[in-house]
């Protein structure tokens, strides 16, 4: 058990790097900010750089700024095993979300780097933008360097913030020379990504780690509307009138069932209309409400209750606008089909998880990074730690134990799939 204990010792450190990077970019009241290219990013990569050097690991940008290190292993020709994940966060986000499994990765690596003996290389990666609030597209150094998008295609996108496109963010930093790695299913055997839960089942079922079986995939509209008709709330009888409030609402709660009567045979099912509202230009409490605006978003593993979603909501469109008078415009529509996770990876996973003599139940899970290796046909898994208070906010939280074991986990489950 070298390497777990070599791992223990690294990830104590890591640990201590990891809470200065968030008192670097954030406060307890406003939570943690690190823009895609912006300046906590930057803090965050500094950091990691100057940290994997102290353990004899040299970082290495590539094209799209993602920081990498290859550990070889005693096959030069084989295909290596990758993990890692991201270093930004949402504006007033948490400092776990992304950067704990960078840590992580590149505690693995340092380990593997001083005891040895695996036969595959292992290659660490902390990688770029991959929350969707700055340049509004999510996995921007994961997409990138895995081929899905191009710079042509999304260089000229601009960050929220700053107004500056991704192409000149990238040349700002000095990465227009870096390399753009050959990362493929042809190069890469499997991709680990260690992750907070963002939910509260590990904490609800006392146990530190899970391992992911899927990412959900959704259909959703971000600027649906309803319009009917704007009459007097006293004057207009009940039969009269085009309400749209209550046709949103009628939607909503025929959703609301649906999820019901479908999470008992798939309990990943979650629907949510985050956004609600009328127009408050016109809206009184002495009008019947002529217009609503509301977002839709739909989300499951399984093809097939997405597919069912779909068709209940083309249904519902239609009854409940010709029976109440009102019309829905469900705007333009975004989402993206569910990922199926590696079933060896995560027995890799399991594996480790035993060896520790810890479980880890089966979770699915939102949208990662690894979701753009699945797409890439390289095999990928998610492991979820332990974590209070969600995540995308400043109470986010994980205990330190939960780290030290999760990243002891991680390596486990490296080690073995590098064997
Ligand atoms: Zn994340």
């Amino acid at each position: 058990m070298a390497f777990d204990a070599a791992l223990q010792e690294i990830a104590e450190q890591a640990w201590e790097v990891m809470e200065a990077i968030g008192r670097r970019t954030g406060t307890p009241d406003t939570g943690i900010t690190r823009a895609c290219y912006g300046e906590g990013e930057q803090i965050a990569a500094e950091a990691v750089t100057e940290f994997a050097a102290g353990l004899g690991l040299t970082l290495e940008p590539d094209r799209y700024g993602n920081l990498h290190v290859l550990v070889p292993g005693a096959e030069p020709d084989a295909k290596v095993i990758m993990t890692g994940s991201h270093l930004d966060s949402v504006p007033g986000g948490g400092n776990y979300d992304g950067l704990a499994g960078a840590m992580a990765a590149l505690s693995v690596a340092a380990a593997a780097r001083r005891t040895g003996g695996h036969q595959r290389g292992i290659r660490a990666v902390a990688m770029r933008g991959e929350e969707s609030p700055w340049f509004g597209t999510a996995y921007v150094g994961s997409r990138l360097m895995l081929g899905h998008s191009t710079l042509e295609e999304i260089g000229a996108l601009r960050r929220i913030d700053s107004g500056v496109t991704l192409r000149e963010h990238l040349d700002a930093l000095g990465y227009a020379d870096a390399p753009v790695l050959p990362i493929s299913r042809g190069t890469v055997a499997g991709f680990f990504e260690l992750h907070i839960e963002q939910g509260p089942l590990l904490i609800a079922n006392n146990l530190p780690v899970a391992v992911a079986t899927d990412c959900r995939g959704n259909i959703r509209y971000p600027e649906a509307r309803c319009l009917g008709e704007y009459g007097h709330s006293a004057a207009l009888p009940r039969a009269f009138r085009h309400d749209a409030v209550m046709a949103v609402a009628e939607l909503a709660l025929e959703f609301e069932r649906f999820w019901e009567e479908v999470e008992r045979r798939d309990p990943s099912a979650v629907f949510t209309m985050g956004k609600l509202g009328t127009d408050p230009a016109a809206h009184a409490m002495t009008k019947v409400p002529g217009e609503a605006r509301f977002s839709f978003n739909f989300g499951s593993i399984r093809e097939d209750v997405l597919a069912e979603a779909d068709a209940l909501l083309t249904r519902l469109l239609a009854t409940i606008g010709q029976r109440r008078g009102v019309r829905f415009e469900m705007g333009p529509r975004f989402g993206s089909a569910p990922s199926h996770l590696d079933p060896g990876l995560a027995a890799a996973v399991e594996g480790a998880a035993q060896a520790l003599g810890i479980g880890a139940m089966r979770l699915a899970t939102v949208g990662h990074d690894a979701a753009m290796f699945h797409l890439a046909g390289i095999p990928a898994s998610v492991m979820l730690v332990r974590n209070a208070h969600g995540s995308h906010n400043p109470q986010e939280a994980m205990e330190r134990a939960d780290f030290l074991l999760g990243t002891r986990v991680l390596g486990g489950a490296v080690m073995r799939a590098a064997a």
